[in-house]
Order: structure tokens, then sequence, then C-alpha cells
């Protein structure tokens, strides 16, 4: 791939704050990454980086044409040769990991970028191997190529990280004028990845289930049952998993656009990505069918809210899915 940039944040127009603030030496984003005040352009981001600090691509941001979306695929060489040509072909940047992964951001068209974003976070396995995951992500930020990361700060589920020293996010190549993914072509990227959009849809674009409209009844059956459906999401995707289990707590996961402009998390927003990134696991990794992958989905989300019914902020209020009623959550899931 050819390189024809000086510096890789380049590829992107240089008035756009299509960038945020990573925290030095690791892959998190700093305080207030995810509020548009402090997004960078890729001069302020390249200073940043200058003064040793990391930045990160704000993932579903973009402009009146295209948003920004990445693809990280944990072992290099795994994807499929049909999805690769294609990712590849529209890569504006690729980059290498410090661990396995590689990298790859491209710019969809805003029809592109909901086939996308419409997926549930369950989807990602081209095998049954642990290590192979690809992670699409729509939203939250990803840190980029020049970025040094300090193993230390590393969790201990990436199998190849050796636990110290500090290793920096390489380059692999650069294409400015690489071309905007569009809905054809990001159909054609999910059929190429064997993602079945109809299985991994949110659920709310499915009318063959019943409506709930009563807080569910659970009972340590259904518990015990999504706890190992949990368990499968961890093994195989720690990223989801600790961004679910953040959400289940309370929190956002640092998930995209769950805060309100007051800062405050979106409750409502909240309680409709959870519920449903439940119902696409107990789906797809638990095999369950539909309608009990929409039961248990409900039951635990309210097991937990119940187990803990204030939302992470410093307000703490209370969790929408139980002060609400019945309507409220009747209304997310249909
Ligand atoms: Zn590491």
């Amino acid at each position: 791939m050819l390189s024809d940039v000086s510096h890789p944040l380049d590829v992107l127009p240089d008035d756009e704050p299509l960038l945020t603030k990573a925290k030095g030496f690791q892959k998190a984003g700093d305080i207030g990454w995810n509020n548009p005040e402090n997004f960078l352009t890729p001069s302020e981001a390249k200073r940043r980086r200058g003064s040793g600090k990391n930045y990160g691509f704000a993932l579903g941001d973009g402009t009146e044409e295209w948003n920004l979306v990445a693809f990280d695929v944990e072992t290099k060489g795994v994807l499929p040769d049909e999805a690769q040509a294609l990712i590849d072909e529209h890569a504006l940047l690729v980059w290498d990991s410090v661990h396995s992964g590689r990298n790859r951001l491209v710019k969809v068209t805003d029809d592109a970028y909901k086939i996308l974003d419409s997926l549930t976070t369950a989807y990602n396995h081209l095998s049954d191997r642990a290590d192979d995951d690809i992670e699409l992500q729509t939203s939250g930020h990803c840190i980029g190529p020049g970025c040094e990361v300090s193993h230390k700060h590393c969790k201990d589920t990436k199998a190849d990280c050796p636990g110290s020293g500090r290793n920096t996010y390489e380059l692999v190549g650069a294409k400015p004028f690489a071309p905007v993914v569009t809905k054809d072509v990001a159909e054609r990227i999910l059929t190429g990845l064997e993602i079945d959009r109809e299985k991994n849809e949110s659920p709310q674009t499915d009318d063959s289930v019943e409506k709930v409209t009563e807080i569910p009844e659970y009972d340590d059956t259904d518990v015990a049952a999504v706890e190992a459906h949990l368990q499968t999401l961890q093994a195989n995707s720690p990223f989801a998993f600790n961004c679910l289990s953040d959400r289940l707590n309370g929190g956002t996961g640092e998930k995209g656009g769950l805060r309100l402009d007051c800062g405050l998390i979106d409750r409502s927003a909240t309680d409709f990505v959870t519920v449903s990134d439940l119902y696409g696991v107990m789906l797809v990794l638990g095999n369950e069918d539909k309608q009990r992958a929409r039961e248990l989905a409900y039951a635990y989300y309210t097991y937990r809210c119940e187990g803990n019914e204030y939302m992470k902020s410093s307000e703490g209020r209370p969790r929408k899915w139980l002060s609400i009623g019945a309507k409220y959550r009747k209304n997310i899931l249909q």
C-alpha cells in the first residue's frame, strides 16, 4: 500500500475536529474525550502526539458527506479475502496495534453507516478461534498510528501481551484519496465477513416476537443462562464484554452518543443499546431462539437494574428502566 502523505493524519481534512484525546501510553480516552468540545483537528492531534500523549479517531463522527468507522482485526491475516480486499481498497489508513491486531480506518456514507451501526456487538467471530475477532467500531474512539502504549496498562486478557515495556502503533499504509464506503460496498463487506445482517440487527426491527409490557419475571435459571452466555462473550470478545458490563452497571461503556449535551448519561439510549446488545449475545453466542433471547434480555436487564438502581454519575439518578413503567420499557424494544 503506497503512502503519499508526510504524516498519517494528513489523510483527514485539516479543518475538521475528528480526533480526540487519549491518555499518555494508554488506549483509553482522556477525561471528557467523548465531549465534542475536546475534539482535535489533525494539526492539534499531531501536536498532542508530539508532546507524548495519545490521540484517537472519533468514530461515528464526520462531515456532511461521510463518517469515520474503523475495522479492528485481532489477528493479522484472518480476514476473508474478499472482505479484506474491499476494506483495504477503501482504507484511508492501515496500522498495526501493539498486539497482533491490524486497524483500518474508512469513510462511510450515511446510509452505509446506518447499516454498519445497526449490528449488535456480538457478530464478530470469523471462526471458533478466540483470537480472530473483528471489531467494527462505529462509535467510541481508537488510537492511531504513532501512539505509544505501555503494556503495564493492558488488560490481562490479551494473550500476546508481554506485560511490560512500551510499543508504538505502526503505520502500514495511508491512502488519502481512498473511496468512501457506500451502502452497496458496506453490504458486500458484511457478506464477505459472513455476517448475517438479519440475525445481528438490533431487535426493534423484528416483528415476529411478542412484545413485553410488564416487568419480566425472572428466576435463577434465567440469570444463570444469561451469565453463561456472557462468559462466552468475555472469552471471545473482551472489549465488547467490558463495554456491556459497564452499561449493566449503570455506566455507558464508553459507547458514543450515550451522554446528553449536559454531560449526563442518556438513560433511554443506554437502556436501549444495552437490552439490544444482551439480545444479540443471547441469540448469536447463546444460540437461543428469538423469543427466548428477548425474554432473557429483558429479564437479565431487570435483574441487573434491581441490583444496582442508580446510574454511574455524580447525580446518581435512578435507572430509567425501573422508574418509568411498562410503557417506556415496551417502547424501548418495539
Ligand atoms: Zn500489552
